[in-house]
């Protein structure tokens, strides 16, 4: 059995004292010991930003794409290799600002990936700018006069545009996010887990106790195979719920665009195939 070392790579994270990032890590390292996944097997794609370090923090195959483009190199990944474990882990500037339009591809195709987004709503790696899931009136270095816009909602889009997980953590309730992460790695589809992540640095808003007076956990009332209950939920801002919002199994990307019982793109035999012709092209 993997145990949560496995997945250290004994580097240390170089994160604000108090950051939501550190139970996240937490989390990810337990949900893949416990699901005891193959380390060599896996591979952690993310982009830039303060949450886009687990690949550093995180033993597994690793890839640290550009800001915003997470999800295509993940889904490149999971063509070329579909026994691959891909677990995509980002902020919500990155995932929800300039990668928005990747985010609702990726859900509608439905291909086999899990996207965790650490939802701070601030840009913290460029100290403290309004985000796309910040909140109305949020007064920050870019809006000094308070955010006029309303904040993107991640899980209604998620559930709109066809994801067939959808779900919300907290970074300081490491257990149920854990579980969550567990359940989205399992989940045969494109799974969401938007996580509320305490920015202590920038975010003097969302705070832990902001958060914890707000937040309840979706209980088993929650049908979570109805789509319209789980709209009804993901709209609600008196109280902010957690937990698996919406899941729906239905064919992969994978399921569909690949031969059954071809082999992965990297275990053919390119041996015979002239390449030379097609880099004189491209080069
Ligand atoms: Fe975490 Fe904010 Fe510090 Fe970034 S700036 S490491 S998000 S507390």
């Amino acid at each position: 059995m993997a145990k949560i070392e496995d997945f250290n790579t004994g580097q240390t994270p170089v994160w604000c004292p108090g950051c939501g990032n550190f139970g996240i890590l937490m989390a990810v390292r337990s949900a893949l010991a416990e699901l005891n996944i193959k380390r060599e097997n896996t591979l952690i794609v993310s982009g830039i930003g303060c949450s886009d370090k687990y690949n550093q923090y995180v033993n597994t195959y690793a890839f640290e794409s550009i800001h915003g483009r997470i999800l295509p190199v993940a889904m490149g990944a999971r063509l070329a290799n579909y026994n691959l474990k891909v677990v995509c882990i980002g902020g919500d500037g990155d995932g929800y600002g300039i990668g928005m339009c990747h985010f609702v591809h990726a859900a509608r195709r439905n291909l086999n990936l899990t996207y965790i987004v650490c939802d701070n709503q601030i840009y913290g790696l460029t100290t403290g700018q309004t985000s796309p899931t910040s909140d109305k009136g949020f007064k920050t270095k870019s809006t000094p006069n308070g955010n006029i816009e309303m904040p993107v909602n991640p899980l209604t889009i998620a559930l709109s545009a066809g994801a067939t997980y959808v779900a919300r953590g907290f970074a300081g309730d490491v257990a149920t996010l854990k579980e969550l992460i567990k359940g989205g790695i399992q989940h045969n589809g494109f799974a969401v887990i938007d996580v509320f992540q305490p920015c202590v640095t920038f975010n003097y808003k969302n705070t832990y106790e902001w958060f914890n007076a707000k937040l309840y956990k979706l209980g088993e009332d929650h049908d979570t195979s109805s789509k319209e209950m789980a709209f009804k939920r993901a709209n609600e801002s008196e109280k902010l719920p957690i937990g698996l919002f919406y899941k729906e199994d239905k064919p992969t990307y994978e399921d569909e665009a690949l031969p059954a019982k071809a082999k992965p793109l990297v275990e053919q035999d390119i041996s015979n195939v002239n390449v030379d012709d097609l880099m004189d092209e491209l080069m």
